[in-house]
């Protein structure tokens, strides 16, 4: 049996006990966070947060992407959040590449040059101001003074915040 086939079997023994509810498309708790696709960071256990509590974007990195500013808007403008939380982590495989070898990489495998930026970086806490950074100057996003930036510690599991340039 591939992977899939056993999240299937595993879906149908957590929806099996549950009863049918509804909850609303507005996150309860107004709060989008970006954070890495890091198959380590449980969002949700290590926050404490339930569903329908809040959105989370997730990318190689948690990197503040066009995408992810896209995701934000529509987050703010139509679905009531109002807190930005940026989460990345140690040992992040991002901060294993480069830019510039990545995208020779994809070029050479492929014969096409990637036309997205590759956002490798060498210090977290750097790529974490990145990120506030670009939250803080994107006017699509509305509410912009309750963005706060941390780094997730894959092996404590304990999250340290990361002050914002001024
Ligand atoms: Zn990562």
């Amino acid at each position: 049996m591939d992977t899939i086939d056993e999240l299937l079997t595993n879906n149908r023994t957590f929806a099996e006990p549950l009863a049918d509810r509804h909850l609303d498309v507005e996150p309860s708790r107004q709060l989008a966070i970006v954070t890495c696709m890091d198959s380590r960071l449980d969002v949700f256990a290590a926050l404490g947060l339930g569903d329908g509590e809040a959105h989370v974007l997730r990318n190689a990195g948690g990197v503040v992407s066009d995408d992810v500013i896209r995701s934000l808007a529509i987050s703010q403008r139509r679905l009531g959040t109002r807190e930005v939380m940026l989460i990345h982590h140690t040992d992040c495989g991002m901060e294993k590449i480069t830019d510039e070898g990545f995208r020779v990489e994809l070029e050479e495998a492929t014969g096409i040059a990637p036309e997205f930026p590759i956002e490798s970086f060498k210090s977290v806490d750097e790529s974490v101001r990145e990120s506030l950074d670009r939250v803080r100057r994107s006017p699509f996003i509305p509410h912009r003074d309750a963005v706060r930036g941390f780094v997730y510690d894959v092996d404590t599991h304990r999250l340290r915040e990361v002050e914002a340039d001024d």
